[in-house]
């Protein structure tokens, strides 16, 4: 607390990240990081732009990627946005189409930046308990609000709902904007930018953090309905104009061309999911049922933070949320197939000690 900070500084209380600790090397399975490297084509284009242009600002509309992302999804470029990072896109949502006076809705398990921005931005909010099995309760939505946020899949469950659930939603909140959020639809759900024609308040938010590995670059982006992509534009160019630098832009347009890397890499963490998921329920866990790159898991003898503890003695770091409902679970990404081997092994090796001991 300091006397120099604004009376809005003082009152926020901002997310916290999940680690990227510098004492040691970790397998790190907390923070939802893709395992594979990005497409070599990826790396290269940032290697080629990294010359005497970068004097120059970058096209603050990132015109070409937006002609990619267009042809990609079969969308027109007025349709999209783009912005540092998926969670750019979203603050930068929550300002565009959400208002003080009506509460919005989101899961009371889901991601956690959502109550931090909706805290940021003055806005109400009522929490949409998740069912007993952590499902959604897709006809709690279809009460007033004055939006509707959650992601799909969601965190940190995996948990996925159906195209149907979702148009089940749109169908009956037609008066504001509802964002799914899909961070991680690319390992096993159906987007919902199929419904982007049929429904001018849908805004479908994605990056290319997770399934193109490039957590570290910062692209995310939006799709929708023209005017809510201006309504985005307007609140991004009273704030910055240049959210992409011109590295930025370069890899994401070849992230985006490379469809057969990112096949193949999504696949590889798809396979390796349930393999894991198998090998953790043998060992008696509870594992969600997951379509996204993590699982979220329980044991019924050993208590979630302790299990947390002893994984980061062995360098093994996964995260582990102190929240109600959800503290005896842990939340592990999924790793290369040799980290989930390692992971698997250290598991196994905790439980037959006879873990817990006091
Ligand atoms: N949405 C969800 C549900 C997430 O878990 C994350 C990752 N923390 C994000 C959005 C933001 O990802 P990024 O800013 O890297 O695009």
């Amino acid at each position: 607390m300091s006397k120099y900070w604004s009376k809005l500084a003082a009152r926020l209380e901002p997310y916290v990240p999940g680690e990227q600790p510098k004492d040691k090397k970790y397998i790190k399975l907390n923070t939802n990081e893709n395992p594979y490297p990005p497409s070599t084509n990826v790396l290269e284009a940032i290697k080629a732009a990294a010359d005497e242009r970068l004097k120059l600002y970058p096209d603050p509309n990132g015109d070409e990627l937006k002609s990619i992302l267009a042809d990609y999804f079969g969308l027109k470029k007025e349709q999209i946005f783009l912005g540092n990072g998926s969670d750019e896109v979203l603050a930068f949502s929550f300002m565009a189409f959400f208002d003080a006076q009506h509460p919005i809705l989101f899961p009371d398990i889901t991601y956690s930046f959502y109550p931090v921005y909706a805290n940021l931005f003055k806005i109400d909010y009522e929490l949409i308990p998740l069912k007993d099995d952590f499902t959604l309760p897709v006809d709690q939505f279809f009460k007033s609000n004055g939006g509707i946020i959650f992601p799909n899949p969601n965190a940190p469950t995996g948990d996925c709902v159906t195209l149907e659930a979702i148009e089940e939603v749109l169908l009956h909140n037609k008066e504001h904007v509802v964002i799914i959020d899909e961070a991680y639809i690319d390992f096993g759900g159906e987007s919902a930018q199929k419904l982007i024609d049929q429904y001018p308040n849908l805004l479908v938010v994605q990056t290319l953090s997770k399934s193109r590995s490039l957590a570290g670059l910062r692209v995310g982006f939006a799709l929708g309905h023209k005017d809510l992509i201006e309504g985005l534009n307007r609140i991004k160019n009273s704030i910055n104009s240049y959210t992409l630098d011109r590295l930025a832009l370069a890899g994401a347009i070849e992230a985006v061309k490379d469809d057969e890397y990112f096949q193949s890499t999504r696949n590889k963490v798809i396979q390796t999911r349930e393999k894991v998921t198998l090998e953790l329920r043998k060992l008696g866990f509870k594992v969600i049922t997951s379509k996204a790159n993590f699982v979220f898991i329980s044991h019924p003898l050993i208590q979630a933070a302790d299990l947390f503890m002893s994984l980061k003695k062995e360098s093994i770091l996964v995260r582990y949320f102190q929240q109600p409902r959800i503290d005896n679970y842990l939340r592990v990404s999924i790793g290369s197939d040799a980290e989930m081997d390692s992971f698997l092994h250290v598991i196994h090796k905790i439980i037959s000690s006879g873990f817990p001991h006091q």
